[in-house]
C-alpha cells in the first residue's frame, strides 16, 4: 500500500508545520479583514463568548485600526451607533478584553485610563491640551538605566508616557 502514510510521527510533524499555534494554543484567530468576522474570531480565540454587546463594542473598537479610547469615548461612540449598552457594560467589556490580552491599558492620570487596540510593546505621547494619547513611533526607546527591583520581583513591562504641552 504505497499511498498510505504508515509513519505516525511523520504525519504529526506535517500537521505541526501546517499550523501549530492554531492547533495547540487555540489562540490564533483566523483574520480575514472583515471586522465583524474578525471580532468574532478574536473573541472566540480569547475564550470570550461573542455576545451581541461584545460583538458590537468590539466592532467599534477594532474596526478602525489602532486607536486609544477611554470607556467614556467608547460609550459615546456606541450611543451614536445606536448600540444599546450602559457605561458599566462598556467598562466591564473593556476590562474583559484587556484581561484576555486583546487590549492594553494605559493610565495617564489617576483618573484617565485609555484602552489601546495595539497590544504590541510601544510607548506614548500624551498631549495634555487635547487629552490625546499618541504612539511614539520609535519602538527602540529605552530607559538609560532600569531601577533596582525588590527581591523576588521582575519587571513585567515598562510603560512610558511622555507628556507634551503646546509651547507658549
Ligand atoms: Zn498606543
Amino acid at each position: 500500500m504505497p499511498d498510505v502514510d504508515t509513519n505516525d510521527n511523520g504525519s504529526v510533524l506535517n500537521a505541526d508545520v501546517a499550523g501549530p499555534a492554531a492547533r495547540y494554543a487555540g489562540r490564533q484567530p483566523a483574520l480575514t479583514g472583515c471586522p465583524w468576522h474578525d471580532v468574532n474570531e478574536m473573541l472566540q480565540a480569547a475564550g470570550l463568548r461573542p455576545t451581541r454587546q461584545r460583538m458590537a463594542l468590539g466592532w467599534l473598537l477594532f474596526g478602525k485600526g489602532a486607536r486609544h479610547l477611554t470607556a467614556e469615548m467608547l460609550y459615546e461612540e456606541a450611543t451614536l451607533a445606536k448600540v444599546p449598552v450602559s457605561l458599566a457594560t462598556v467598562y466591564n467589556t473593556l476590562n474583559q478584553l484587556t484581561d484576555a490580552g486583546l487590549l492594553r491599558q494605559v493610565s495617564v492620570d489617576g483618573t484617565k485610563t485609555y484602552f489601546d487596540t495595539n497590544v504590541s510593546a510601544h510607548h506614548h505621547f500624551y498631549l495634555e491640551n487635547n487629552h490625546e494619547l499618541v504612539d511614539i513611533p520609535d519602538p527602540n526607546l529605552v530607559l538609560q538605566k532600569m531601577p533596582e527591583v525588590p527581591e523576588g520581583y521582575e519587571i513585567a513591562r515598562v510603560d512610558m508616557v511622555v507628556r507634551l504641552r503646546k509651547k507658549r
